[in-house]
């Protein structure tokens, strides 16, 4: 009786770890970020998506947009500013 209590509970134990781990994967998937990319071989440099996102973006030394360091982009905004652009070049990415 003792030995199967002993058996129960490592097992339990083990149960516990593999529904943590599952849970830890999980809410990583879900704290990925959003961040943008742009083709600058097309873009005309209008800045729309630099007044849609100043949050997050913001004009670049070569007089192109980027995202600001450790910014993080709002994905309906990147959204947005994806359709809008006029020459389609944004891109929104997720990084896992
Ligand atoms: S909206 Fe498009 S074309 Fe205008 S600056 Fe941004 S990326 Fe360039």
């Amino acid at each position: 009786m003792k030995r199967l209590k002993k058996l129960f509970t490592n097992r339990l134990i083990i149960a516990i770890i593999a529904l943590s781990t599952i849970s830890l994967v999980a809410t990583a998937s879900i704290m990925g970020t959003w961040t943008m990319g742009f083709n600058y071989d097309t873009c005309s440099q209008c800045g729309h998506c630099i007044e849609i996102g100043s949050d997050f973006l913001e004009w670049g030394p070569t007089g192109y947009p980027q995202v600001k360091e450790n910014a993080v982009v709002d994905e309906e905004i990147g959204k947005q500013i994806v359709d809008e652009c006029p020459s389609q070049s944004v891109i929104l990415v997720y990084l896992p």
